[in-house]
């Protein structure tokens, strides 16, 4: 490929962020997480695409940290939460400062935070650096920067209106105190900051989530006393780890949106220049756009984060995130033959991958892999092929893929096959069509067949047993329909051929592939099933 058709074309999206990034100096990605509850799918594709960045800027030989935060000092405001018991009590409080769920973890954030950690480790998702923000704050790590937001309040409050056009009184400051009452930092409004302590009111009516207990006090908002507010805090993690690229979705990043407010702040409070970082598109689950206040919703559909990693294999849970460029919004849908079709797109880029690995399919199977060193695609079989050997009782789906490709699979081509066979089985269970599902019949279904079609099955019965080879019974099965004449005006097999072997095994017009199927059965077995067909219908 030439230059110019390369530009036209267009530069792989991983590749033209890193091209964004100066090779002199070095480069920090950054990704966070607030642990308020439950993650869907959708929460895992920002962290997918940061790290796909990561190992792409690596491979641009650029110098490169990821870390990782986890904003556990955010209070608790889930609507969905208010109304789980005990749970009101808890609203307004930093997430770090609420009881555990659960005796495995010490509070509400690291249980939260854990699962969702524990899915990382499961997809290759691997920063260098895990942060939590209430040790940032309570060690008195961001006390520069929480100063140098209480003393640029007011140019603060100004950008706000400009931006954002939000207004906010003039003694407001950009900080949430924690209340030394009752705990809580949702409620408080700071004011007065003298450059060691601001005052504070812990209002009940100050949010409608959560209310405060009306206590007034004034203390330091150093080594945890208080939390930045969101855009602020942003601007504090740039500066304190130095990022350079940052991407985020697109709730976060609209016009006028919190990035917009952080970008300007950085800029004219901070005196530097805000991360890049692309926008990337929502997730929706079966048409519905995941939103993590209606949580029910999404666990029906299996789409919890936690339980999603442990039903699909993570290679094919990443290439479900990559293979749609971040500006597109994804359609994730388990049911009918989205699944088959995710697959074969999967293995189709791993093709590609064989051929050439500079093209983008290539690299978005690369990038699906979990280990970042990874070998080429082994010989595997495709999803639906696998979900029609499952249906037949007789058929040991290792031993079949061993036959097919004629020799012993590899290790790694093995794992392969048993992830298949093992999602294949959940998809069979749960979202596969009417079509994809079969079973061959113990005894001779009742169904009507054509004289034709009769003629057609009894010269079927003939190579039975002769042909092996599920292929060369395919192609049999084509010649035997043309020299009894079951074919169409062009000289075709007509489909009344096929559909008369699925009838007659499965009681249904269609099915998996019938040469695989007739070379499969035991063939005593196809030859009086055949001999059925062929004749005692002759007389119904
Ligand atoms: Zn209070």
């Amino acid at each position: 490929m030439t230059q110019d058709q390369e530009a036209v074309r267009g530069a792989f999206w991983a590749d033209e962020e890193a091209s964004l990034l100066s090779p002199d100096r070095a480069h920090v990605i950054r990704d966070s997480k607030t642990p308020s509850g439950s993650v869907p799918i959708s929460g895992l594709r920002g962290p997918i695409i940061t790290d796909a960045l990561y190992r792409t800027f690596k491979k641009h030989r650029l110098d490169v940290r990821y870390v990782f935060t986890i904003d556990d000092y955010d209070p608790m405001d889930s609507a969905s939460m208010k109304q789980k018991a005990g749970m009101a009590e808890q609203m307004g409080k930093p997430l770090c400062a609420i009881p555990s769920p659960d005796p495995s973890a010490s509070d509400f954030a690291r249980y939260h935070a854990e699962r969702y950690l524990a899915t990382f480790a499961v997809l290759g998702i691997r920063p260098q650096e895990i942060h939590w923000m209430r040790e940032l704050y309570r060690s008195g790590q961001l006390d520069t920067q929480i100063d140098l937001a209480l003393r640029n309040a007011a140019k603060i409050r100004e950008i706000y209106e400009r931006i954002a056009n939000v207004r906010h009184s003039d003694r407001w400051l950009p900080v949430a105190v924690i209340c030394e009452n009752c705990g809580r930092l949702g409620t408080t409004e700071a004011y007065d900051y003298d450059g060691k302590t601001v005052a504070y009111d812990c209002r009940p009516d100050f949010v409608e989530w959560a209310e405060g207990c009306g206590h007034t006090g004034r203390r330091s908002p150093f080594k945890g006393g208080a939390k930045l507010y969101w855009n602020l805090q942003w601007c504090a993690m740039w500066d304190h780890f130095h990022v350079t690229y940052e991407e985020g979705g697109k709730d976060l990043l609209t016009e006028g949106g919190s990035r917009d407010r952080s970008n300007a702040i950085y800029r004219e409070v901070w005196k530097k220049d805000p991360p890049f970082g692309l926008i990337h598109e929502f997730l929706n689950v079966g048409g519905k756009k995941m939103s993590t206040s209606r949580p029910d919703e999404w666990k029906a559909l299996g789409a919890e984060a936690h339980e999603f990693v442990k039903i699909y294999p993570p290679y094919l849970i990443r290439f479900l995130m990559l293979r749609t460029h971040p500006k597109r919004h994804i359609d994730f849908d388990p049911t009918g033959n989205n699944l088959p079709k995710l697959w074969d797109e999967y293995d189709r880029c791993g093709d590609a991958y064989l051929v050439d690995r500079e093209t983008d399919l290539a690299k978005t199977w690369s990038l699906s892999q979990v280990e970042e060193e990874h070998g080429a695609p082994g010989w595997r079989v495709r999803f639906s092929i696998v979900a029609d050997w499952l249906q037949i009782p007789s058929v040991e789906p290792l031993r079949e893929a061993e036959e097919r490709k004629g020799e012993p699979l590899t290790p790694a081509e093995g794992d392969e096959l048993r992830r298949r066979i093992a999602l294949a089985k959940v998809w069979l269970e749960r979202w596969a069509p009417d079509e994809a599902k079969f079973s061959v019949r113990p005894t001779m279904p009742d169904v009507t067949l054509s004289p034709q079609q009769r003629r057609y099955l009894a010269a079927v019965r003939e190579v039975v047993g002769k042909i092996t080879e599920p292929e060369a019974m395919q192609n049999e099965l084509y010649e035997v329909a043309k020299r009894v004449g079951l074919v169409n005006d062009d000289g075709k097999p007509s489909r009344d051929a096929f559909a008369s072997i699925y009838l007659a095994f499965l009681g249904k017009p269609n099915g998996p592939k019938a040469g695989w199927l007739i070379a499969t059965l035991d063939p005593e077995f196809v030859r009086r099933r055949l001999d059925e067909a062929s004749d005692a219908m002759a007389h119904a």
